[in-house]
């Protein structure tokens, strides 16, 4: 007669003990899904280049799709390899940026080259409220060599901790502009980044679960590094602006860098599992017109481009409203469409519709003076004088140019701004 316990089956038992086993293994297996969100070599760009080829980027949409993200995931960081600013910034644009970084959170940046455009003082003096690291750039001063900024930063994500850890190369230096290279020779030490990091690797053994470098120096120097130093986890590289559709595997090193200008922005979903980066799934996001500007940002902008604006032209002595919105159009005086916009549209209609004042700043194309004025605005937007029609009107950060633009965009604009500037 069958009395006995079921699991007294020798065969029962051992299935037991291997599910029971089973799900004690896996649930001892610590796992922890992080995203890390990446720039790099974003140059300045404060918006998209308004071209159409790639008509992505800008700070305002970055913004709103980090928001998103952090939302959605909150094991997420983000990360920037350097080059935020460039030659052809100036301080006021340049300041708008670092003022925008600080506000999108960033957890770590790497030093670029581009960030001593306007010398070395100037970089210490506007960044001390940004994260930026690098290990292997020293400051020669009278009281011997000290770390220009911090080496790494530790973060904890989570549960894992991950050392975020800033190197720049030997010779990104090498084509900088003559007026501020001799002071970047005489004052900087540049360290080699292999050494650096794998001394940092066995000094941070104890305090980090994962390494990430974040690198700029270009995507071959980072290849080399991923094959010299064993340790690093991850690579967040920049400089010379590749776009890795698939991250790079060297040894167990992976390498990321998502292009240039702010186009886009690299997201990559990882799993931690035993303090290892075992499974990573790299999206590239192009950052297009669906992804509504940040307002905050988008104020800072436009504060920028008034300032900028006026220090190349000052506004005329008219009463102008303190909230007015600055407008700049372009044109034949002859125009007949150009003089309804301003007299009938700008001065009554679009006020009266939609309870908002223009700040017109009228521009006669045969004016000698214009065409500097306007050279100056296109660079500011990203594009070129010759792709202008006219009319062309500059509004809220965007170029309106010939009278089919105006009519079929700039309406659906002006309510726009109405709507955020009355809420
Ligand atoms: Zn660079």
């Amino acid at each position: 007669m069958h009395t006995g316990n079921s699991l007294n089956t020798p065969l029962l038992r051992t299935i037991v003990y291997v599910v029971f086993s089973g799900i004690i293994l896996f649930a001892a297996v610590p796992r922890t899904a992080i995203t890390f969100l990446f720039t790099n070599s974003t140059n300045g760009y404060l918006e998209d280049c308004h071209c159409p080829s790639t008509p992505y980027g800008g700070v305002v949409r970055r913004a709103t799709y980090i928001n998103t993200i952090r939302a959605q995931q909150r094991n997420t960081v983000l990360i920037d390899s350097g080059d935020i600013i460039n030659p052809s910034s100036d301080t006021l644009k340049a300041e708008t940026l670092f003022r925008s970084y600080v506000y999108m959170g960033y957890d770590a940046i790497a030093l670029g080259d581009q960030e001593f455009t306007f010398g070395i003082d100037w970089f210490m003096e506007h960044t001390n409220n940004l994260p930026f690291i690098c290990a292997n750039v020293y400051r020669k001063t009278e009281t011997g060599l000290h770390q220009l900024v911090q080496p790494y930063i530790i973060k904890k994500i989570g549960g894992m901790r991950i050392a975020f850890i800033g190197l720049i190369g030997t010779n990104v230096f090498a084509f900088f502009n003559p007026a501020i290279k001799p002071e970047i020779e005489q004052q900087l030490l540049i360290r080699n980044p292999e050494q650096t990091i794998r001394s940092l690797i066995q000094t941070l053994n104890t305090q980090a679960d994962i390494i990430v470098a974040v690198t700029h120096q270009g995507m071959e120097a980072d290849k080399q590094l991923a094959k010299n130093v064993s340790g690093i986890d991850l690579i967040i590289g920049g400089h010379d602006q590749t776009l890795t559709e698939l991250p790079v595997k060297c040894k167990k090193t992976r390498i990321v860098q998502c292009g240039k200008n702010g186009e886009h922005i690299g997201k990559l979903n990882t799993t931690i599992i035993n303090a290892r980066m075992k499974k990573v799934f790299l999206t590239l996001i192009e950052l297009r017109d669906s992804y509504m500007d940040d307002k905050q940002i988008r104020y800072w902008i436009e504060q920028y481009k008034s300032a900028y604006f006026n220090t190349v032209k000052k506004k005329k002595n008219e009463p102008v409203a303190d909230n007015a919105l600055l407008v700049h159009m372009f044109s034949d005086p002859a125009c007949g469409y150009c003089t309804d916009l301003k007299n009938i549209y700008f001065k009554t209609l679009w006020p009266q519709q939609y309870g908002i004042t223009f700040n017109l700043i009228y521009h006669d194309i045969h004016d000698p003076k214009t065409k500097p004025l306007l050279k100056q605005m296109c660079k500011a937007h990203n594009i070129t004088i010759d792709t202008l029609d006219y009319p062309t009107i500059f509004f809220w950060g965007t170029v309106y140019s010939g009278e089919h633009a105006i009519d079929e965009r700039l309406p659906d604009a002006i309510k726009s701004v109405a709507e955020k500037m009355n809420q």
